[in-house]
């Protein structure tokens, strides 16, 4: 059977309320840093996934009043009918691919700040806010529950109008005011809205016979659910309050949604989770309950377990919002046969931490995501060559990986060499540590589809000098040669470096990735971690150490472990981690000395000194360019050597998704117009003066 034929099932049509979904492929809501303030980016990026197949499009939380305002973050918004314009952009857009436009409508109750309205909060009773911020929430009295029912009446009224197909009731991620009057963590109402699953489930109950009420003869109703909070008897639970709350509610929506609760749990990273469909044992009982479509999620992009989950009977619609990210041809690829060149997710949540830093989205496997309109990228286009020139690229890390891609889909002539033995520089040695397994498909994706290619020679344990390009005699040079972890323990919280003795044992994390381990023995001391990276990259190694069998002390000048790792919803999972494998942890300090086997570090805030053991010391804090070879190529002004760029790490190290985006950028640029390169550095959506 030819793949066509076995996943000719994922293309049948699901019928949702008044609605045919063309195929079962369902792109969940999710946010993107996009939202009602860039709308025309927003649209462009929902379009493109409408394109790539997907039959349902859906937005992000949509904010339907003031007293839910999730300010500075840039969701979408449906407070009035002023907002109509900005999402007919999107309707518009995705109806033009062939795809139906889904609205998440919500209000966020306590989870919301509404720093830029002032608005009074509103909750099912009194409570805190969830962040820190000194801002309570109050509980709502019948008149403001009533008055919440008309906003939600009148959103959804608003969001036909804007031309949506699915309009959603929303309780889940304990961010919403549904979901909070279900739950009795925030319920503790003695009216007939609090007490009884019954009565706490009256405002859902209400939500979804208004809506449909209001819209139901021309769109469906979505009801979006977590079924369960993954915090066992402390909280919703799938086979408890969660089934109870299906069975009640059962055949009121045209489509149940469900996933777990809360976000860290429904977009866990493959760090933590590395099972794609880990939300099934979760959500499989909701189709035995209803008659209506499920939709569900789980990091789903492998097309047999898709195929597997709707024979069995688990959903009717593939839900997905990563991999829509990482690969929004994701059905298309399937529908065509084309399986192996998807581009998997790999479960890193960079695109997660967008929302959460509040800018727009970017992922790690797709460079083009949040670009489709800011510089018109097409994640599956790309311009051809403009002449016959060829292109060498040194460093096959996610840079030159990337970029010698792309190349060579333009049409270029491309030599790739790599110093290594492996393809794939840091995105295969940071794949080699506990946890980041699935990194490595950052390189597999692009590796498969470079040995396609007629265009393309591949050059391993190929360590070029200055002398070697010269020879090569090659127009046009690409220097992704990446960068290394410093050991002088320079970092963001110590300009200047500290004093390390010649006899303290230094580590980097490039030794611990070549296999170079701390010594261990019954008497040697603990292996102590800096860390002022304070990225993901400490954390990590202080669990693969800690599960080698070494005593490990981790010292930060953070006031937690891993703070960056808070965008990436992974930063509770990380510390405790640490904590039960007994690693000892010294956050607000930073390294000061090392010396005969000890370290002093000292406290950030009152400049106190403390001494702790180390017998080695591994130092995670910044690193430096190797840009040697640039520099020398620059010097030589060769004949020969028309244009030569340096990318990726090498020219700024962060993140791997900013390496391949650097990569990719390079190849788009590749003999364009210099001056229109520069001139269009990117679009912009300029808000209009006009008093609206
Ligand atoms: P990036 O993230 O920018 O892609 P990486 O550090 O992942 O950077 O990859 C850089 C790659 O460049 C590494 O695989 C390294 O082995 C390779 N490299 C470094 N110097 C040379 C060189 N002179 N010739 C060929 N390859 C090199
Ligand atoms: Fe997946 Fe990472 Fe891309 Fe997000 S950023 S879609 S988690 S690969």
């Amino acid at each position: 059977m030819s793949d066509k034929d076995t996943y000719s099932i994922l293309f049948e049509p699901v019928k949702i309320g008044p609605l045919t979904a063309r195929n079962r492929f369902y792109q969940v809501p999710h946010c993107c840093g996009l939202g009602h303030v860039r709308p025309q980016a927003h649209a462009a990026m929902r379009a493109m996934k409408a394109e790539g197949g997907w039959a349902v499009v859906s937005t992000e939380e949509t904010e339907i009043h003031p007293t839910s305002d999730l300010s500075p973050y840039a969701e979408q918004r449906l407070w009035d009918e002023r907002d109509i314009p900005a999402l007919r952009l999107m309707t518009d857009a995705v109806h033009g691919k062939g795809a139906l436009a889904a609205v998440e409508l919500v209000h966020n109750g306590s989870h919301a700040q509404n720093l830029l309205t002032r608005a009074p909060l509103l909750a099912p009773s009194d409570r805190s806010l969830e962040v820190a911020y000194p801002k309570q929430a109050r509980a709502m009295s019948k008149t403001d529950i009533r008055e919440f029912r008309r906003w939600h009446r009148a959103a959804a009224r608003n969001a036909k109008r804007a031309g949506f197909d699915i309009i959603y009731v929303y309780a889940g991620h304990r961010m919403t005011l549904a979901q909070h009057f279900l739950l009795p963590e925030y319920n503790d109402r003695t009216d007939e809205y609090g007490g009884s699953l019954e009565n706490r489930a009256r405002l859902i109950r209400e939500l979804l016979e208004e809506t449909h009420e209001e819209v139901g003869d021309h769109c469906a109703v979505a009801f979006r659910f977590a079924v369960d909070e993954m915090l066992g008897a402390d909280g919703m639970q799938a086979q408890e309050e969660g089934r109870a709350t299906v069975e009640m509610l059962a055949e009121m929506p045209d489509l149940w949604d469900v996933n777990v609760s809360d976000w860290a749990n429904d977009s866990i990273t493959t760090r933590f989770q590395p099972d794609e469909g880990y939300q099934t044992p979760y959500v499989e009982f909701v189709k035995s309950v209803t008659t209506k479509p499920v939709v569900s999620v789980g990091r789903l992009t492998s097309p047999d377990l898709m195929v597997s989950m709707i024979k069995r009977g688990v959903v009717d619609l593939i839900g997905a919002a990563r991999p829509s990210i990482a690969d929004p041809f994701l059905p298309e690829k399937i529908r065509t046969g084309r399986v192996a060149e998807i581009r998997e997710c790999i479960g890193c949540n960079i695109c997660v931490s967008c929302d959460s830093l509040g800018i727009p989205i970017r992922c790690t496997q797709n460079p083009t995501m949040g670009e489709e309109w800011r510089r018109g990228w097409h994640p599956e286009t790309i311009a051809p060559k403009r002449s016959d020139t060829s292109a060498l690229v040194i460093g096959a890390g996610p840079a030159g990986l990337e970029c010698a891609m792309q190349l060579s889909r333009r049409g270029y002539r491309v030599i790739l060499a790599e110093a290594d033995d492996t393809l794939g520089g840091r995105a295969m040695r940071e794949a080699r540590l506990t946890g980041l397994a699935a990194w490595r498909r950052v390189a597999d994706h692009r590796i498969h589809d470079l040995q396609q290619r007629a265009n393309v020679e591949l050059f391993l344990q190929s360590r070029l000098s200055a002398d070697h390009v010269v020879e090569l005699s090659i127009a046009n040079v690409f220097v992704a040669t990446g960068a290394r972890w410093r050991a002088d323990g320079v970092g963001r919280s110590s300009r200047r470096p500290p004093a390390i003795s010649d006899t303290t044992v230094v580590l980097t994390p490039d030794d611990i990735m070549d296999g170079r381990m701390p010594d261990k023995g019954p008497d040697s001391g603990p292996v102590m971690i800096y860390d002022d990276d304070q990225a993901y990259l400490a954390g990590v190694l202080a669990e693969q150490l800690a599960n080698a069998g070494h005593r490990v002390v981790f010292v930060t000048p953070a006031n937690i472990v891993s703070p960056f790792t808070q965008y990436t919803l992974e930063q509770e999972r990380i510390q405790s981690s640490l904590l039960d494998k007994g690693v000892t942890i010294v956050t607000g300090h930073k390294l000061s000395a090392a010396r005969d086997g000890r370290c002093d570090v000292q406290c950030v805030y009152t400049d106190r000194m403390r001494q702790l053991e180390c017998a080695t010391l591994l130092t995670v804090t910044e690193r430096v360019r190797q840009c040697g070879l640039f520099d020398e190529l620059q010097r030589l002004e060769n004949a020969a050597i028309e244009t030569i760029e340096l990318i990726g790490d090498a020219a700024s190290p962060g993140l791997i998704a900013d390496a391949v985006y650097s990569g990719h950028m390079a190849a788009r640029h590749f003999e364009e117009d210099p001056h229109i390169v520069a001139q269009q550095l990117f679009r912009r959506e300029i808000v209009s003066l006009e008093d609206t």
